[in-house]
Parts: C-alpha cells; sequence; structure tokens
C-alpha cells in the first residue's frame, strides 16, 4: 500500500461519510466555522431554514443551502456522490477518469465529467506558497507536432510556461501555466505569482526572461546546448507530465485544468494536512463555476 499522500483510507472515509446528511452537516461547519453571515444583506443572525443545515436570515428572510455559492452549488449531484469524486481525486495517484468515476459511482459520464471539472478548479493553486530556494523555469510545447498522440484528433499545439522548486536530485513543487505567447509580460507574471523574490531562478536564456533579472536579484543564466541536458529535474517533470496527460486526456482543451490536477497533488504529497480535507474547505471557499464558465 504506497503512502504517498497523508489521508483517509477508504475505510474511514465511509465511517466518516456514511450519508448525504454527515456530507451536508460537513459542509455547513465548514461554510460557517466563523459564524453566519447573510449574502444577501450581510446581517448575522437566522434561523434555521427549510431543510436540515439550512440557515434563514432573520432579517431579510433570505434562505441559504450550505452548498450555495460554494463550488457545491447547483450541483445535481446526490452530495455523497460528489464527495467520492472528491475522494478518488484527492488519494488516487494519477487520477481518475470520468468514465472510471461514472462506472464506480453508477453515474452518467457527463455527470461526472462536469463535477471533475469543478473540483479541478479548485485544485487551481491558491499563490499563496511561492517557490523558494532553487527555481528552474522553461516552457513547452504541448500538442501539436511535438506531441502526436494528444494533438492527432483536436486543440491546437499551446505554449505552457513551466517552474520546479529543486530539491536535491528531485523536484519539491512544481506549477505551469497556459499562455498565449512566451513574451517577457506573460512569464513576469506568471514568475511574480509563483516564485519568491528571494529565490534563485535558472531560466534557458529565452529572450522573454531579458529584463526579468531586476524583478528576481538572483538569476544564473545557462547556456543550453541541448534541452533536458541543463535542467534534468525541469525536464523530467515536464515528461512525467505530459506522458500523465496523455494517459488521462485526448487533447489540449481544458489543459490548464489538468495542470492544475496535476500539480495540486504533486505539491501535496509532503503536506501535513489531509489532502482530502484540504480540497473539500476548497470547494467550500471557492465560488460557483458554472457549466458556461468551464466550456469557456
Ligand atoms: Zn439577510
Amino acid at each position: 500500500m504506497e503512502k504517498r499522500f497523508k489521508s483517509l483510507s477508504l475505510f474511514e472515509f465511509q465511517a466518516q461519510f456514511p450519508n448525504d446528511e454527515k456530507c451536508t452537516e460537513y459542509i455547513a461547519n465548514l461554510k460557517w466555522a466563523n459564524g453566519f453571515k447573510c449574502n444577501r444583506c450581510g446581517h448575522d443572525k437566522y434561523c434555521t431554514g427549510n431543510k436540515a443545515y439550512d440557515r434563514q436570515c432573520s432579517r431579510c428572510n433570505h434562505g441559504e443551502s450550505p452548498m450555495a455559492g460554494t463550488l457545491f452549488h447547483k450541483s445535481k449531484l446526490p452530495i455523497l456522490k460528489a464527495f467520492y469524486i472528491i475522494y478518488y481525486l484527492a488519494t488516487t495517484k494519477n487520477g481518475i477518469s470520468s468514465t472510471e468515476l461514472s462506472r464506480k459511482l453508477a453515474l452518467r459520464q457527463k455527470t461526472c465529467w462536469l463535477f471533475k471539472q469543478k473540483v479541478m478548479k479548485a485544485m487551481e493553486s491558491s499563490q499563496n506558497f511561492p517557490m523558494e530556494g532553487k527555481v528552474d523555469v522553461d516552457e513547452t510545447y504541448v500538442g501539436g507536432q511535438d506531441e502526436q498522440a494528444i494533438g492527432r484528433n483536436e486543440g491546437k499545439k499551446k505554449i505552457m510556461v513551466v517552474a520546479v522548486e529543486r530539491k536535491g536530485k528531485g523536484v519539491s513543487r512544481m506549477y505551469g501555466r497556459v499562455i498565449e505567447t512566451a513574451s517577457k509580460k506573460n512569464l513576469k507574471k506568471f514568475m511574480e505569482e509563483h516564485i519568491n523574490k528571494d529565490a534563485l531562478v535558472r531560466t534557458d536564456g529565452w529572450t522573454g526572461y531579458k529584463g526579468l533579472e531586476s524583478e528576481f536579484p538572483k538569476p544564473t543564466r545557462e547556456k543550453s546546448e541541448k534541452k533536458g541536458k541543463n535542467f534534468p529535474q525541469l525536464h523530467r517533470s515536464i515528461m512525467m507530465f505530459k506522458a500523465w496527460l496523455r494517459g488521462v486526456h485526448h487533447s489540449v482543451h481544458y489543459l490548464q485544468a489538468y495542470i492544475n490536477e496535476y500539480t495540486y497533488r504533486l505539491n501535496r504529497h509532503k503536506m501535513k494536512e489531509g489532502i482530502f480535507e484540504n480540497l473539500i474547505k476548497r470547494m467550500v471557499s471557492k465560488p460557483p463555476h458554472t457549466y458556461k464558465m468551464i466550456i469557456n
């Protein structure tokens, strides 16, 4: 049994969440952990609402379910099945496809796909923990001619900027972002959001990084003859990401969502907080992500 994640075993999960009611209670406790605040008028007094765990504002009578205004908002899934999807996505080393989820949970594949997209939204980086120490940055193409298996059927080649935090011979963290062009502006924004100012940053010397020295005071430029030679950890990380992507997904549509999913699990494997609990917390604290927002 692989002990990669500090997480609930399936047995513990089932004992803690035996039914919809326990899941709803868990969400309500998280959502109103710091007290109630009406999301219509801001009042902080309430009485019980129509259903168990609903709350109704005692000033404006606005009723609110624990799920309202969160990533669980208007989900048609029974809440227990939604919890199972989150559980599998959090604790399965390489993730799980919507097809497999639909088989395991007796749900339509489309339903699983849509909810999975919402969970992937919750996996998006909080940008609260920028990378420190030794950091390598580079861009890579995903899809198109370089990536036959992905690009054959649909979607075009996309550019992704990737940064890894090195630790010994390995990588402790990784972030990635789909960018329109490898312009200085796009690279700078990504680096500012994910890399600490004091980090020792290495780039491949691509012109897009010129002028970023002042932003990151300790960049070491390395002449690269062959890609992958100077930045073995970075390029291995990129290769592994691409291999994973080919395994689960066959186009570059929704690439950012898949980057979020992959790096979320990778970056969390040494964290103390349980990955499942963290993911549920994020689901509750983030605003709704609708079908319309997803397909755009
Ligand atoms: Zn109110």
